[in-house]
């Protein structure tokens, strides 16, 4: 996988993967978080795409969910793609397919 990274003026550091490490939250609530700077990656809210990974294909969608885990009353969103089968401590990296961009692979190690 080749990674591409790019500076803009506004100094953000955009590519066109996304990948993090699945936290025992998202093990137990079966969903990827994705955090609002990297929405830009996938299709908006709520619209259809597919995410495949080595054995399994879904049709997933970024959903947003209220909660106030910083202990306050106000309600603020988290960005998700629901994902069951993940395991606290796999990495994952999610990538578009350029040439699909309604189709998304997942590696999971
Ligand atoms: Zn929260």
């Amino acid at each position: 996988m080749m990674e591409i990274v790019q500076n803009t003026t506004s100094g953000l550091i955009t590519s066109n993967y996304y990948s993090k490490t699945i936290t025992l939250k998202e093990e137990r609530e079966a969903y990827i978080l994705v955090p609002k700077h990297r929405l830009s990656l996938f299709p908006s809210l709520g619209q259809l795409f597919t995410l495949k990974t080595i054995n399994k294909e879904r049709i997933v969608k970024i959903e947003a969910i209220k909660c106030n885990c910083d202990g306050t009353e106000t309600f603020h969103e988290h960005f998700l793609i629901r994902w069951t089968g993940l395991s606290e401590g796999d990495h994952i990296v999610i990538e578009q397919n350029v040439a699909t961009p309604r189709q998304y692979k997942m590696v999971i190690d």
